[in-house]
């Protein structure tokens, strides 16, 4: 006698579903907050209203279709053109009109190390002159923090430094997964004002790949150091090649199974927590930072 038809099916079920989830799906849902830096547009001539508007504004509009909580890490010296500075701070008005973040990247990008620490220090207070009453305007708070170049400098001067963040009620803004869209923005550019749209599009595929490595990479160190793919956090760049192709790449993560969060979001995931050395979490090889964390200390010497 052969079983009732909807009994082989829910057999094939109970075997199948399984296997196909484990094959189809991430353990767990992927996450991925993005933050975009040198905002509000950078690469577009340092007083050019035009481009400056123009990208910036895609640029949010981007994030705005695609429903994604993007933080931007702004250097205030991009709004000190003389004539300009009323029409470039309103990018940021309509930045947080559209629901989304701001951050503070120090006013002119100085890497740590090349400028003596109180000047640095000054930078970062400097890069906040705006964007912090703009933020309180709405009720919110200037929080994050990122540092140019994720130049964190060793020692008493990252500590120094953390510090100096800790009282101005700053957190560190992280990087765990970053694919150099500046090193194709350039050339992407480029081959547009050339006109040659066919070689920009061959520059934005090279890129994809690039993503597809970088993300191969954190996905697999995240569970190598950690046992599991933490929320990442994505670092690119306010630049023109973005403004024109971001939501390609966007798609891309969506179909690595990625949904968006906000920083706060991510941050909340108990790896971000961990005992990292000064310097660690605002720098580059944060796995590695937290692999030093989670190692047990060395047994004391008899
Ligand atoms: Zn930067």
């Amino acid at each position: 006698m052969t079983p009732p038809r909807f009994l082989l099916v829910l057999t094939f079920a109970a075997v199948a579903l399984p296997v196909f989830s484990s094959a189809q799906e991430p353990a767990r849902p992927r996450r991925i907050a993005i933050t975009i830096d040198d905002g509000p547009a950078t690469g577009v001539g340092s007083n050019q209203l035009e481009p400056f508007v123009k990208v910036a504004d895609a640029l949010r509009e981007v994030f705005v279709v695609e429903k994604i909580p993007a933080i931007m890490f702004v250097n205030e010296r991009q709004l000190a053109v003389d004539g300009q500075r009323d029409a470039r701070v309103a990018v940021l008005h309509r930045w947080l009109e559209a629901g989304l973040e701001l951050g503070n990247h120090t006013y002119s990008h100085p890497r740590i190390g090349e400028m003596d620490l109180p000047r640095y220090l000054d930078d970062i207070v400097k890069g906040e002159v705006v964007t912090r009453p703009l933020l309180e305007a709405r009720h919110k708070k200037l929080v994050w923090f990122r540092y140019p170049y994720l130049a964190t400098g060793t020692g008493d001067t990252a500590k120094a430094v953390e510090d100096f963040l800790a009282v101005r009620g700053y957190r560190i803004a992280p990087v765990t997964v970053d694919y150099a869209d500046y090193n194709h923005a350039g050339i992407y550019s480029r081959h547009l004002r050339a006109g040659d749209q066919a070689k920009a599009d061959e520059q934005f595929a090279t890129m994809m790949q690039a993503l597809d490595v970088s993300f191969d990479r954190c996905e697999k160190r995240s569970v190598e150091v950690l046992g599991y793919e933490l929320p990442q956090v994505l670092l690119i760049h306010c630049n023109e090649m973005n403004a024109l192709t971001l939501r390609r790449a966007l798609q891309r993560m969506r179909d690595r199974g990625y949904t968006f969060v906000t920083l706060d979001e991510a941050m909340e995931d108990p790896a971000y927590k961990l005992p990292v050395r000064p310097g660690a979490m605002g720098g580059g090889g944060l796995f590695n930072a937290f692999a030093a964390a989670k190692r047990p200390p060395a047994p004391a010497q008899p």
